[in-house]
């Protein structure tokens, strides 16, 4: 009874601290989320996927441009007649976008969205579009038409025709908060992957830090290095199988704003930066870029760094990421 009685004493305190980990993927904002969360157990983990997934629908809520009845498509259908008034929230998303568009030189920029679709990366195009045409597709592109008043907090794009999505942001954005959230509400480690954009906190239930797989775009089944996260974002930007190909030329799905033609010599572009909003948009951006302005780019931000494949299935690493010595391969 005593032995017993010791027995039960002692691992009580284990047992306590036993963590559970708790995994759930859904489809959010069009994309696939994965969220793991680690609690004390007695169902606390489902309590903050949850929360996550709460949060999550609040955002697509207000920022999907796809959703008729949220703030950006209000500011959308009133292109070229009158300012809208918007949350705090979206304003401040809207004001670091457009703070990311000038950092960028307008390589990163929500106002894509009214460029014609004249490319398409599904195998159906037969020839390349006249350069006229191409020129006149990016005619009411522009983040520095965008007008905001920040005593009224409202948005106004003066051109008929403009608008605004948060496709290269918004899941980052999301994914942040709702790591947030979980935080303050006790959480003390998960991870939220949105797609490829990932964000980390804590431990493994085991000690161990989270880790992250960087896969071979060429071969998805292989990863060739696996990063510890410890504290930073990562997010993978890369469509291998959205291309199209013209006189030798690769052209990637994501098209540069400033000129209507797609970004060329990148198959993807992993980015490490303190939050994934801006892993997000830096990600879009070095795509843009190119791997040389890319790289010069990252290079000038501290504390942020990035991965690139480039068409020839090479890396290019930013200054402080050496692949052959901190990280493993398999
Ligand atoms: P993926 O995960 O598809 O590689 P990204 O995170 O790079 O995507 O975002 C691509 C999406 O961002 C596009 O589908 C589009 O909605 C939007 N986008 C494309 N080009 C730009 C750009 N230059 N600036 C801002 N957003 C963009
Ligand atoms: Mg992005």
């Amino acid at each position: 009874m005593i032995r017993h009685l010791l027995f039960s004493l002692l691992f009580m305190p284990l047992l306590i601290c036993a963590q559970v980990t708790s995994h759930e993927t859904l489809l959010l904002m069009g994309s696939r989320f994965d969220i793991t969360t680690v609690g004390a157990g007695a169902g606390a983990e489902e309590g903050y996927n949850a929360m996550a997934i709460a949060e999550i629908q609040r955002i697509e809520r207000l920022i999907s441009s796809w959703d008729p009845n949220s703030q950006t498509s209000a500011i959308n259908a009133a292109a070229g007649d009158h300012p809208v008034k918007v949350d705090a929230e979206l304003f401040g998303l809207i004001q670091r976008a457009l703070g990311l568009s000038r950092l960028t030189d307008g390589a990163f920029d929500i106002s894509y969205a009214s460029m014609d679709r004249l490319w398409r990366f599904d195998g159906s195009m037969k020839a390349m579009p006249e350069a006229d045409n191409i020129a006149a597709s990016v005619a009411r592109v522009g983040f520095d038409k965008i007008v905001l008043d920040e005593a009224k907090r409202t948005v106004f794009l003066p051109e008929a025709g403009m608008k605004i999505g948060f496709g290269a942001i918004g899941k980052g954005y999301a994914a942040d908060r709702a790591r947030q959230l979980l935080e303050k509400a006790g959480c003390k480690a998960g991870i939220i992957n949105a797609s490829g954009d990932l964000t980390a906190w804590g431990r493994q239930p085991s000690g161990e830090d989270w880790k992250v797989a960087i896969t071979n775009p060429l071969n998805k089944e292989k990863a060739f290095a696996w990063l510890p996260v410890n504290g930073r974002a990562i997010v993978t930007s890369g469509n291998y199988e959205k291309f199209v190909r013209f006189n030798g030329t690769r052209y990637a799905h994501i098209i540069d704003p400033r000129t209507g033609y797609p970004s060329t010599g990148i198959i993807s572009v992993t980015v490490l930066a303190p939050s994934t909003e801006l892993a997000d948009a830096l990600a879009t951006s070095v795509f843009v870029m190119g791997v040389d302005t890319g790289l010069d780019f990252i290079n000038q931000i501290p504390n942020v760094d990035c991965i690139i494949v480039d068409e020839d299935n090479h890396l290019h690493t930013s200054g402080s990421i050496d692949l052959q010595t901190t990280y493993q391969h398999d």
